[in-house]
């Protein structure tokens, strides 16, 4: 960086922000295989949260790598600066005294645990969707598995690539036994507990 930028500092703080919310700033950080919920629940949030007048946005795969990551594949490296650029994004939104509800396969651990260190424990909930490969393989919600099998597709999580399961996520959620509704619950609850809103506004 040069030595000719400054940082500015200003006068509205984050703390400001969130007291204008009447709710913190925070990272969801939704982790699984494909299909195994993250958007579903990640917009499912979002909607119950907007609801209740908390200001949010709900960053995915798909959104982030046509434009802000457009450069990058599926290597491991790419990987890497992908979850790299998509943390240092969620900060800003975080420091914005936004809820992000982040949905992204994030396979890598040593990814995952750098996105906690760049946002800081307080403001990361890492919640793991847990799902069977065959239960996703089922679901194949946009057909990618079929092509990952056919040889379509390479490098593709669970099947030629790599998930490093979470050894201590902030929330499990059980989505081949729960309904959406209820893995929903799960995380509000969560936010609740941690102080994020108050109980009454949800
Ligand atoms: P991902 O974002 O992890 O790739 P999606 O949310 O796109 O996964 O797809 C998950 C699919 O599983 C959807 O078709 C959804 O309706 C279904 N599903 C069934 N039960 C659940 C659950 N408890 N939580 C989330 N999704 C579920």
């Amino acid at each position: 960086m040069s030595s000719n930028v400054v940082w500015h500092n200003a006068t509205v703080t984050r703390a400001r922000r969130e007291t204008l919310n009447g709710h913190r700033g925070v990272a969801i950080w939704f982790t699984g295989l494909s299909g195994a919920g993250k958007s579903t629940i990640a917009h499912s949030v979002e909607e119950r949260l907007h609801q209740a007048g908390c200001r949010t946005i709900v960053l995915d795969g798909d959104n982030v790598r046509h434009g802000l990551c457009s450069d990058l594949g599926f290597s491991t490296l790419d990987r890497t600066e992908n979850i790299r650029r998509i943390s240092e994004t969620v900060k800003l939104f975080v420091d914005a005294g936004v809820i992000v509800l982040t949905a992204f396969i994030s396979p890598q651990r040593a990814d995952r645990l750098r996105a906690r260190e760049t946002l800081g424990v307080a403001d990361f909930i890492e919640v793991y969707c847990r799902c069977s490969l065959a239960e996703c393989e089922r679901r194949d919600v946009k057909g990618l598995y079929k092509r990952a099998r056919a040889g379509e597709i390479k490098d593709f999580t669970g099947i030629s690539a790599p998930y490093d399961e979470p050894e201590l996520p902030d929330v499990t959620l059980d989505t081949q036994a729960l309904s959406v509704e209820q893995c929903v619950e799960h995380v509000v609850q969560n936010l609740v507990m941690r102080g994020v809103l108050p109980g009454g506004r949800v």
